[in-house]
């Protein structure tokens, strides 16, 4: 067996691991099966971002199992080693936190990222953005839909310089619109260039109010 074949059968595996991992997970705007999404990022490294290294792909197959389903660490260290493990850690949130919390440490923790965690990241923003381009979720704003963007932006302005593929694609797509109500709107928020900062407060403070109103529907 060439080594390439190996490379394409672990991956396929890591695939399996995902599908499996994330069952009929959906996603919130109606884009189909979650796991598209994981596999579309890893499309994304390699494609646009010249990404081959299998561990940096995996990583990117793998990189919501840990968050988003019962799949530990330990298991994915197991199966795939402890490189790949370490980095779909790195890429974690941390799910104690509340989802405005959430976004403030990403923006303070990707500098910090290694490499193949910024990388990682840099593939899901594009994804992301990519499926708000073709719709967001019904109960969004259009503060929520447009400082996701703002948010995207900023958490990977540390990023620049990294890859020029990515950051290509990534301007690409914060360059353009997504459907809202019966029109379509920018990506960025227009009243967002003189103070992005007090835009992204505006948006934290937004989704915390919408957690907030989420509960007490709950009672
Ligand atoms: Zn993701």
């Amino acid at each position: 067996m060439s080594s390439n074949s190996i490379v394409t059968a672990d991956l396929l595996e890591c695939v399996r691991f995902a599908v499996a991992a994330h069952g009929r997970q959906m996603r919130k705007n109606g884009d189909g099966p979650y796991i598209m999404h994981p596999i579309e990022v890893a499309i994304i490294l390699l494609r646009e971002g010249g990404v081959t290294s299998p561990e940096i792909l995996k990583a990117a197959i793998l990189h919501d199992v840990v968050e988003d389903t019962t799949t530990t660490l330990g298991q994915i260290e197991v199966v795939f080693g402890k490189h790949v493990a370490s980095i779909v850690a790195e890429v974690t949130d941390d799910r104690t936190l509340t989802a405005s919390e959430r976004k403030r440490a990403q923006v303070e923790h990707i500098p910090h990222l290694s490499t193949e965690a910024k990388l990682v990241k840099f593939g899901d923003k594009i994804s992301n953005l990519r499926s708000m381009a073709r719709g967001v979720p019904g109960e969004w704003s259009l503060l929520q839909a447009q400082g996701y963007a703002l948010w995207c932006r900023e958490a990977m302005m540390p990023v620049v310089g990294l890859n020029a593929g990515l950051e290509s694609a990534l301007g690409v797509v914060l360059s353009g619109t997504f459907p809202f109500q019966v029109g379509t709107r920018s990506m960025l928020p227009p009243d967002a260039s003189v103070d992005p900062k007090a835009y992204l407060e505006r948006y934290y403070v937004h989704l915390e109010e919408q957690r907030k109103k989420k509960q007490a529907e709950k009672k």
